[in-house]
């Protein structure tokens, strides 16, 4: 068993055909390290060389095809850069043109010592006839030199600095045919055997030497299959494991009080009624806070459907219990926004409530410490800062963190430190997660769900206008700023060229300063590199109406609450993803008054650029934008997942993939209901792979 870890263990600069120089691109490029991490570097796709077809089989977008015939004739064609060298090769069933333009002395003397071929590429049809251009040319009659003369051949994905040093995809899969056979038969399992016997699962070692070299088309496929199912197992053993441990061996803080801090904001300042469905979630957030466990909560709502008030009440239950709360959120705008708001709505009530940011000037920040460790501070709102080891709560009680898409799972267990009992712990999101990849990102956490908006919301109106369309564009929000109301107009921040992003900008300030011009109007513009004094400035601007069209970049894109703004417009809107034209969406349609969302962009649009476009249009439902993005864009692109390396799956799709997804999630809880704590000797291979996979995020001495 050692002796097989080790070898999966060797540095990948041992492996035939590496050497140190190839070792250090992979671990560069590809963080490959060692012989095991290569055989976890999947082929995206093969070339079926296991098959030699005809010419009438070739079909558009067929892509690769290996054919067998003779050439009939070649002649070189054109001059100089334009050079080429161009043959006729027909099988019985028709023919095509061979054309290279490098090495075209040695095609020739090729040609003319052999007729005889089977060739292999990628045919594409120009001027009405198939082509292929530097096909690989295979004597029929003697052995090739590719690992696999026939069958499957592998393409990995590359980056154009390791193709630099040679290793593009043929390198990558002549070092896998090196591999494959070396670790064959002793890569262990990580299933128990009878498992991979009743579902009639390949062997993990069967599975990766066929993910590399498959013996054919059908093995191909069973071993993707139990890719597939190990990734997506796995993480939700892990999930429902770690859940299990928090709420069966993590002892929470009782609050069984529900008393005048609570009762008093509920009664006399409480501006409006709750909806149903916030009046359920604050139910069961109470309930889990009363349990005697530590609550870890998901609270998901659409945009605009009140999850902040939820947050405030969760804290002043903590606040009737003598503990102190926190809230966390991503941006410093936002973080900012809250303090604001819950300060003012809890100065009746004599509660002190603090702000903490990158920004705080030190003599605040000593203060504020010194309060937090006293007892004195009831809540601390702010951004990242919370986290950092020197935020010492005098008796933490619960921290709500905002937005909780731009967080990753350490975080979350940073501030589980922050208690000697850890605090309950409630994350909202307003990213609606369709239901299968909230079951495996946030597999260890409850979920609560908002899923009504406020009264007399009226739904926002989006449309979707071209350049040429500006003036009406500007005409109409004149209307609307005669009524009173505000604007917004966001333009998208390209990371790669944030100068040229100012550009764009500043030609829309000069654009919209000529059509609305100051002082008659109040124009304000915030982006990410001013300093957070002048941001703050800018927006509490708008925040009182003394400014009325609000320009910026995304830096307003989660949580900004300015309900006298009803028109947000979105400049150059084919660049932004689904989901945050959804969010952005959002800014607006907060009060009782009809909102507009325009998406303004180029007329010339990718196919996928429109399609999110009109998807905007169709609808305004969160849920269904979700599920919209997934399966356009697949969930590793879903924002924030990627990230925060919440995601590590290779092979599994959660939007194709569902049914997998549930399968094995269900397969999961049957195998934690029958040995919760994974302790018996059958799931001995469960159990070490999950605490290798979980390593660092838990504290695994208390399973162990
Ligand atoms: P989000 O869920 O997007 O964070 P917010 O908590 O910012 O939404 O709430 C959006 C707006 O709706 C705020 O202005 C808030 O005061 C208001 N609001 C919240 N709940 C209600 C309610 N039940 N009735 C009316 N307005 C509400
Ligand atoms: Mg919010």
């Amino acid at each position: 068993m050692t002796a097989q870890r080790d070898l999966l263990q060797t540095p990948i600069e041992f492996l035939k055909g590496v050497g140190p120089k190839r070792a250090e691109v992979f671990q560069k490029e590809f963080d490959i390290r060692t012989f095991g991490d290569l055989l976890h570097y999947y082929p995206y796709r093969h070339v079926d060389k296991s098959h030699v077809h005809h010419v009438t089989d070739i079909v558009e977008e067929g892509g690769y095809i290996q054919l067998r015939g003779r050439i009939t004739g070649a002649q070189v064609l054109g001059e100089q850069r334009a050079k080429r060298l161009v043959a006729n090769f027909a099988d019985e069933t028709g023919s095509l043109e061979l054309v290279w333009f490098n090495g075209i002395k040695w095609v020739q003397e090729l040609l003319q010592k052999k007729q005889e071929f089977i060739i292999f590429g990628k045919p594409t049809l120009f001027n009405g006839r198939w082509n292929m251009t530097h096909p690989e040319m295979i004597d029929p009659d003697a052995q090739s030199g590719s690992p696999v003369p026939t069958g499957f051949m592998p393409l990995y994905n590359t980056s154009d600095f390791a193709k630099r040093k040679t290793l593009d995809s043929k390198a990558v899969a002549k070092l896998t045919a090196n591999l494959v056979p070396i670790v064959r038969n002793v890569i262990p399992e990580t299933l128990p055997d009878d498992l991979v016997k009743r579902l009639n699962l390949l062997s993990l070692n069967e599975a990766l030497c066929n993910i590399h070299y498959p013996e054919d088309s059908q093995k191909l496929s069973r071993a993707v299959l139990r890719l597939k199912f190990d990734e997506l197992f796995f993480l939700q053993l892990k999930m429902l494991l770690l859940k299990q441990i928090n709420t069966q061996r993590i002892p929470g803080h009782r609050f069984d009080t529900v008393g005048h801090y609570f009762n008093t904001f509920y009664k006399e300042h409480l501006h409006f009624e709750l909806t149903n469905a916030q009046k359920r979630v604050i139910r069961e957030i109470r309930a889990d806070m009363g349990s005697g466990r530590q609550m870890n909560r998901l609270l998901q709502g659409d945009v605009g459907s009140g999850k902040t008030i939820v947050a405030l009440f969760s804290m002043l239950i903590a606040k009737d219990n003598n503990f102190q709360s926190c809230l966390m959120a991503p941006t410093e705008i936002l973080a900012t926004q809250h303090f604001e708001k819950i300060s003012r709505q809890l100065a009746p009530l004599g509660m002190r409530v603090e702000f903490l940011s990158g920004s705080t000037k030190t003599a605040k920040r000593r203060q504020i410490l010194e309060g937090l460790q006293s007892g004195d501070v009831d809540i601390l709102v702010g951004t990242h800062a919370l986290i950092e080891d020197n935020v010492v709560f005098q008796n933490l009680g619960l921290a709500v963190i905002d937005e909780q898409h731009r967080f990753g799972v350490e975080q979350r267990a940073k501030l589980w430190r922050k208690n000697i009992m850890p605090p309950h712990v409630l994350v909202m999101t307003a990213t609606p997660i369709p239901r299968t990849l909230a079951m495996t990102l946030y597999g260890d956490l409850d979920i609560s769900v908002i899923d009504e908006l406020p009264q007399g919301r009226k739904p926002i109106i989006t449309k979707h206008l071209y350049e040429k369309d500006r003036l009406k564009l500007f005409g109409f929000m004149q209307r609307e700023i005669d009524k009173g109301r505000q604007v917004f107009m966001v333009y998208p921040l390209i990371q790669e060229s944030e100068k040229t992003d100012l550009l764009d900008l500043m030609a829309g300030y000069e654009a919209v300063t000529r059509s609305f011009p100051p002082p008659r109007y109040g124009i304000g513009v915030v982006h990410g590199k001013m300093k957070a004094e002048d941001k703050d400035f800018e927006m509490q601007r708008f925040a009182k109406n003394q400014s009325q069209i609000l320009l910026s970049t995304t830096v307003i894109e989660v949580g900004i609450d300015i309900p006298n703004a009803t028109v947000m417009v979105i400049e150059n809107a084919e660049r932004f993803g689904l989901s945050q034209l959804h969010q952005l969406r959002g800014r607006v349609g907060r009060g009782g008054s009809q909102s507009y969302c325009i998406l303004m962009s180029k007329y010339e649009l990718s196919s996928e650029g429109r399609k999110r476009l009109n998807a905007m249009v169709s609808t305004n439902d969160g849920f269904e934008i979700a599920n919209f993005d997934l399966q356009l864009r697949g969930p590793g692109d879903i924002q924030g997942t990627q990230q925060s390396g919440m995601l590590d799956l290779h092979v599994a799709d959660l939007a194709k993939d569902e049914k997998l997804v549930a399968y094995t999630r269900n397969l999961a809880m049957e195998v934690l209901e029958k040995d919760p704590l994974l302790e018996k000797a059958e799931n001995r291979r469960l159990r070490e792979k999950v605490a290798e996979m979980a390593h660092g995020e838990v504290d695994w001495s208390v399973i162990s």
